[in-house]
């Protein structure tokens, strides 16, 4: 199931849906309404919900049936799949390709940082910044873990039971602030700092999470290219290592870290500015693509 947020005119609260293999977009709180199922509107509750999964399944065979909250794709905008995680978690320097080109030994444990909430921003959204407060912003492609089960320590071998599935993310960072702060917070906490998108795919549907293509294009010009079979730890190991220090709640966004070819290393680097744009894809996940731009 592919699980996206949209609304139907700029002023809506964005309402969680299913985006179905005919390219239609069904609302389930209305599809639901309609089947008699109370679903809610926002993914975090809905992920919240006992028994989620099979509830929107009824309310989207409805939709079929009937008509019910039945949208054209190109008549929704679509915001971010989770737009009020409780938690945004990031992992540091967790592709062993990354960490071998940097000449970086293979960390023992997890390196965790946090963006701020308020850096989710949705896939048809530009990411902007004023130009006088960092002159060095970057792009990391990145697998992104949506948490759809509260998971207080557990153990690896059940972790992945309290991921609902899977986004697109770009971790974007301004270098100036992150490595010149001494700490990363604001860095990498600027506003609209965090896109993701375009849906949630889920567990079921995503396979092996540890063998995915993933890439990032600047400007139509690939500039990372790895697998997720790379990741030093695999995502089962990162929500039961962050769930032994906090409990993740559903909708909390667990960003798995980025491989080689970021723009600050490169020679010379690559920096991102006005008019730029960025396209991040992970196989089976889904292609985010980002439009950069001074504010
Ligand atoms: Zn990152």
């Amino acid at each position: 199931m592919q699980l996206g947020q949209y609304h139907t005119t700029d002023a809506d609260e964005p309402w969680c849906g299913v985006a179905t293999e005919d390219g239609s977009i069904v609302s389930l709180s209305e599809a639901g309404a309609a089947a008699g199922i109370h679903l809610p509107d926002a993914t975090t509750d809905l992920l919240a919900e006992w028994n989620w999964r099979r509830k929107a399944e009824l309310a989207v065979e409805h939709a079929a049936e009937t008509g019910a909250g039945v949208y054209d794709a190109d008549a929704v905008d679509r915001a971010a799949p989770v737009t009020n995680p409780q938690k945004v978690v990031c992992v540091g320097l967790n592709y062993r390709d990354h960490a071998e080109e940097g000449d970086n030994p293979i960390p023992d444990e997890p390196v965790l940082f946090s963006k701020f909430p308020t850096t989710v921003t949705g896939p048809e959204d530009t990411v902007s910044w004023d130009p006088d407060l960092t002159q060095k912003v970057d792009y990391e492609a990145e697998l992104v873990a949506v948490i759809g089960e509260e998971a207080r320590r557990v153990d690896p071998d059940e972790a992945l039971d309290h991921v609902a599935g899977f986004t697109v993310g770009n971790d974007v960072s301004a270098r100036d602030l992150q490595h010149g702060d001494g700490q990363w917070v604001r860095g990498k906490s600027l506003d609209s700092f965090a896109p993701i998108g375009p849906e949630i795919v889920t567990t079921d549907e995503v396979g092996d999470p540890h063998d995915l293509a993933i890439s990032a294009d600047v400007n139509g010009e690939r500039l990372q290219e790895s697998s997720t079979s790379n990741l030093i730890f695999g995502i089962d190991e990162l929500v039961s290592f962050c769930s032994q220090a906090f409990t993740l709640t559903p909708g909390d966004l667990l960003f798995t870290g980025t491989p080689p070819g970021v723009g600050v290393y490169r020679e010379p680097p690559v920096l991102l500015g006005d008019g730029d744009t960025v396209t991040v894809t992970v196989d089976g996940v889904g292609e985010l693509t980002t439009d950069f731009a001074f504010d």
